[in-house]
C-alpha cells in the first residue's frame, strides 16, 4: 500500500483555485488542514472503506465525512434508494410517508425518544433544542463543557471543541458578549463543578447540553460518576439533560450512547449517521416535552427542506441496514485491535501516548495521561499527531487532520485494512522528529 511515488500535484492546484473562491479554499474549517499544515486532499470518488484523491491515490478513509459514512461509501442499499427517490422527485415540502419511517426507526432505536423532529444539520437540531429547553422550562441559562462541540450555535460557541478547539478560536468574534451571558462553561467529567454550579444557579438553568463520549476534542469518554450525576442534578433542579448524539447516534451502539451506558436524557439531538451521507439532523424526546414545538406547541421552529426525502430515503436505508444486520459486534472487534496495535506501535517506539476508545470512535492522543477534559487535551503534543498524521498519509492510510478530532472505523473496513493500517503506522511512528 505504501505509495512512495505519492504525487499531490492536482490536489494543490484545485486547492489553489479554491482560495481564491472560498474562505480558506473549503466550506468547513477544518477541512483546510491548518491543523497539520500542507495541502489538504481533494477527493472525487469513495468506495467502500476507500477514498480516491484527484491525482489518482487512494487512501483508507478513517474520516467517514466526519461519521456519517457508518456503512462506508457507496452502500449498495443507499444507493439504490437515493435512486429510486430521485425518480420520484426531490422534495415537495409537504408530509410524506417516508418521514413517518424515518421518525419510527429513531423512536425505536433511541431509548429515550418518543417524538422527533427532522431538521437540516446537527447544528440545527442543537439550536432547536436548546430553544426548546428555554421554552418548555421558561428559563435562559444553558450549561455546556469545555471542549464539546454542538455545532456552530452562537450561544454554544463558548470553549467549543472541533475546529474551534483546534484553531486556538473557541470564542469566535461576531458571537456577542449577550448571547453567551447566558451560557455556562463547566468542565468535563467534574461531577462536583456541575453540582457547585447548580447549587449556585439551579433555579436559572433550563438545561445542560453535552457529548456522552465526546469526539470534538478527539474521543473522551465519559465517567460513571459524571452521567450519574448530570442526570441526578438536572432532575432534582428541573432542568432539562440533552444529550448531543450527533455523533454517537447510531454509532457506539444502535440506540447511541444513552444506550450503552444506560441513562435516559430528557432531548436527544441526532445528526449524521442518521443521513446517511445526506444533510439531515434531528431532535426528539418525551412526547410532553416535544408538544411544545410549533405547530403543537408554541416554540418556533421550521424548515424549508426538512424532512427532505433524499436525505430521509439515505437515512431509512442506512438505519434499516444498521437494524437488520448489526455491525456493531464486528467494529468493537476492528476498533480494539486498531486500538491496541496503535498502543503496541507508539509503546515500541517509546512515544508518549494515551489512547480512548468507544466502540469505533477513537483518538491516539500524543500525551502520557488519560485525556478526561479539555484542560488534559489541550496539553497534547500536536506536532507529534501532525508528523504520524503525514506519515499515515504517504502510506494511503487518511486519519482525522487534527489531535482533536475522533477517528472512526466503519462496517467496510476488513482485517487486512486493519493490519496495513497499523503497518503504516508503525513506520510513520518510527520517523523520528526532524
Ligand atoms: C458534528 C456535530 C455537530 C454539528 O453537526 P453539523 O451537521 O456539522 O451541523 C453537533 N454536535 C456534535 C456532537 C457533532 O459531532
Amino acid at each position: 500500500m505504501s505509495t512512495a511515488s505519492q504525487t499531490r500535484t492536482r490536489s494543490e492546484a484545485v486547492f489553489s483555485a479554491a482560495q481564491r473562491l472560498m474562505p480558506g479554499g473549503v466550506n468547513s474549517p477544518a477541512r483546510a488542514f491548518g491543523a497539520v499544515g500542507g495541502t489538504p486532499l481533494v477527493f472525487e470518488r469513495g468506495e467502500g472503506a476507500w477514498l480516491y484523491d484527484v491525482d489518482g491515490n487512494r487512501y483508507l478513509d478513517y474520516i467517514s465525512s466526519w461519521g456519517p459514512m457508518i456503512l462506508g461509501h457507496r452502500h449498495p442499499r443507499v444507493v439504490e434508494a437515493l435512486h429510486r427517490q430521485v425518480d420520484r422527485g426531490l422534495t415537495y415540502g409537504a408530509p410524506t410517508e417516508a418521514e413517518n419511517e424515518l421518525a419510527e426507526l429513531i423512536i425505536d432505536a433511541v431509548p429515550s425518544v418518543e417524538k422527533v423532529r427532522l431538521v437540516n444539520s446537527g447544528t440545527e437540531a442543537t439550536m432547536s433544542a436548546i430553544r426548546l429547553a428555554r421554552g418548555y422550562t421558561g428559563r435562559d441559562v444553558i450549561v455546556k463543557f469545555a471542549g464539546n462541540y454542538h455545532g456552530h450555535v452562537d450561544s454554544l460557541l463558548v470553549a467549543a471543541g472541533s475546529s474551534a478547539a483546534t484553531l486556538g478560536v473557541p470564542n469566535s468574534p461576531g458571537v456577542t458578549a449577550g448571547t453567551t451571558k447566558d451560557t455556562l462553561v463547566l468542565s468535563y467529567n467534574d461531577a462536583p463543578g456541575l453540582e457547585a454550579a447548580f447549587a449556585e444557579h439551579g433555579p436559572r438553568i433550563a438545561g445542560v447540553i453535552f457529548e456522552p463520549v465526546v469526539g470534538n476534542m478527539g474521543c473522551v469518554v465519559p465517567s460513571e460518576a459524571f452521567l450519574t450525576a448530570l442526570r441526578k442534578l438536572t432532575t432534582k433542579h428541573g432542568a432539562l439533560l440533552i444529550a448531543d448524539e450527533v455523533m454517537t447516534g447510531f454509532r457506539v451502539a444502535y440506540g447511541g450512547a444513552q444506550a450503552l451506558y444506560g441513562f435516559e436524557p430528557d432531548l436527544t439531538t441526532l445528526g449524521k449517521v442518521v443521513g446517511g451521507g445526506l444533510p439531515i439532523g434531528a431532535y426528539g424526546g418525551k412526547a410532553e416535552i416535544m408538544d411544545h414545538v410549533l405547530p403543537a406547541g408554541k416554540v418556533f421552529q421550521a424548515g424549508t427542506l426538512s424532512g427532505n426525502p433524499l436525505a430521509t430515503a439515505a437515512g431509512i436505508a442506512t438505519l434499516r441496514t444498521l437494524r437488520d444486520e448489526p455491525p456493531y459486534e464486528q467494529l468493537e472487534h476492528l476498533s480494539a485491535r486498531l486500538a491496541q496495535g496503535l498502543d503496541d506501535a507508539a509503546t515500541e517506539h517509546s512515544i508518549l501516548h494515551t489512547i480512548a476508545r468507544v466502540g469505533s470512535m477513537m483518538t491516539l492522543f500524543f500525551h502520557s495521561e488519560p485525556v478526561t477534559d479539555w484542560n488534559i487535551a489541550s496539553r497534547c503534543n500536536t506536532k507529534a499527531y501532525s508528523r504520524f498524521f503525514w506519515g499515515l498519509i504517504d502510506r494511503g492510510v487518511y486519519f482525522p487532520c487534527s489531535q482533536y478530532e475522533a477517528l472512526f472505523v466503519s462496517a467496510a473496513h476488513t482485517e487486512q485494512d486493519i493490519d496495513a493500517t497499523l503497518a503504516a503506522a508503525r513506520e510513520a511512528l518510527a520517523a523520528k522528529a526532524p
